[in-house]
């Protein structure tokens, strides 16, 4: 009997064999089916033209067939599966076919099999070595930028201590001066000055702090009652002069919910909202708007800071939450809080974050893009549960009376 037509032979059996031991499921037997199928047709032309070259095409697309998880998972290999199609050969020709055709057969198609596992072992190999290329790749590029953000993160925290310190040495010295001279002239302006950089260098050192405290879940909050409207015209009065000394429109307006009475962590959230407003003033050129507003939603309020300024890329949108995710150039810093671009350390949203998340609220940044030239504008959305109670029944047990009065205004 020729091999061609002793392949013929065992089709069958060797199809049932196959399609048995391997596919689970009745969506995937069929597609599996037709996969054995020509399997079995292109074992049959390598046999017939004794060129094993002829399985290439289809193992390369079984090789490429596995996905990202398998790859991951390191488990790309089909020797199992080939295993059991030659185990599956040997049994359908030792079943249908006499001894010596059994035989005459297998001899035939052991060195295709040959073939086909050294073929499938070379290209799952190059397969794992691209994966594994690719992941040292990204590995590496994540490495690079951590260790950019962090000498960044150097140069502008020294750039940062070296304002204030200048600051205080030289009026210090300048005070030392006077009271050598003991003119009697008054110390209140250069006391203002000291006053004025040991205020900066604590503000630096407490956002070192906070990073460190969010980044290990210490943040402890202290939940009091709060009204997001009368925070937000407290704000609207702490920024007046910033904005008129950048000619920037400043407007917070009254929105449905803002008036409620919510719990949460009054100096906490201040601090968050005064990052989100700092940045606003800062990233829109003079002469911009900076528009607060906000909604109700069920059991949440909105609050959203909108600016003309220049926007952040869409690929940022996230990255600026994070430590030292400041986008500018390191040579822009600057340590004016207000001063057009003048980007600080990079601590503001991720201390903003984790502040709102302990909340148990949300904060991100809708916008177009980055645009110097157009300003295309941000919206920063806060999102804040409306807590009727505080989290704490210590807390709940001193404010009982005023829960009770804000239940029943509902
Ligand atoms: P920084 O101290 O640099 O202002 P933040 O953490 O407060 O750090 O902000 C991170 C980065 O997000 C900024 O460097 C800036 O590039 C971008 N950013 C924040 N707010 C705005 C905004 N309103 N408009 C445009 N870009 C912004």
């Amino acid at each position: 009997m020729r091999t061609v037509e002793a392949l013929d032979e065992i089709r069958r059996p060797w199809l049932f064999k196959v399609s048995h031991r391997l596919a689970r499921g009745e969506g995937v037997r069929e597609s599996f089916i037709q996969q054995l199928e020509r399997f079995f047709e292109m074992l049959t032309q390598a046999v017939e033209t004794g060129n094993p070259g002829w399985l290439e095409p289809l193992l390369i697309e079984w090789v490429e067939a596995r996905t990202q998880g398998d790859l991951e998972k390191r488990d790309t290999s089909l020797a199992p599966i080939l295993d059991q199609i030659l185990i599956a050969t040997y049994q359908a020709a030792r079943e249908t076919l006499p001894e010596c055709s059994a035989l005459d057969l297998m001899g035939a198609v052991l060195p295709v099999y040959t073939h086909v596992f050294e073929f499938v072992s070379s290209k799952e190999t190059a397969l794992h070595i691209d994966h594994v290329s690719r992941e040292i790749e990204e590995a590496k590029g994540s490495l690079e930028r951590l260790d950019k953000s962090k000498s960044d993160f150097i140069a502008i925290a020294a750039h940062e201590l070296k304002t204030p310190l200048t600051l205080i040495e030289g009026y210090m010295s300048m005070l030392r001066d006077q009271l050598n001279d003991h003119n009697g002239t008054s110390y209140a302006l250069l006391l203002e000055g000291v006053d004025n950089g040991t205020r900066r260098l604590r503000e630096i050192v407490d956002d070192m702090i906070d990073v460190s405290l969010i980044d290990n879940n210490l943040l402890a909050l202290n939940f009091q009652p709060i009204w997001i409207r009368r925070m937000l015209a407290v704000l609207e009065l702490e920024f007046s002069e910033h904005v008129l000394s950048r000619n920037q429109v400043f407007e917070v307006h009254p929105f449905p919910g803002s008036d409620e009475m919510t719990f949460g962590d009054e100096e906490r959230l201040f601090q968050a909202f005064r990052n989100v407003i700092t940045n606003a003033i800062k990233y829109t050129p003079d002469g911009g708007s900076i528009i607060i507003d906000g909604r109700k939603l069920p059991g949440f309020i909105e609050v959203t800071v909108a600016d003309s300024g220049i926007g952040v890329d869409p690929d940022d949108h996230i990255r600026i939450f994070e430590k030292f995710g400041r986008l500018g150039s390191v040579s822009l810093h600057s340590s004016g809080k207000t001063k057009f671009k003048g980007g600080g350390p990079g601590l503001g949203l991720p201390i903003t974050k984790g502040i709102i998340e302990a909340h148990g609220g949300a904060i991100w940044v809708e916008s177009e893009g980055y645009d110097e030239v157009k300003c295309p504008g941000s919206v920063f959305h806060i999102l804040l549960p409306l807590r009727k109670v505080p989290p704490d029944d210590k807390t709940a047990k001193l404010f009982r009376p005023l829960i009770e009065v804000a239940n029943a205004d509902r």
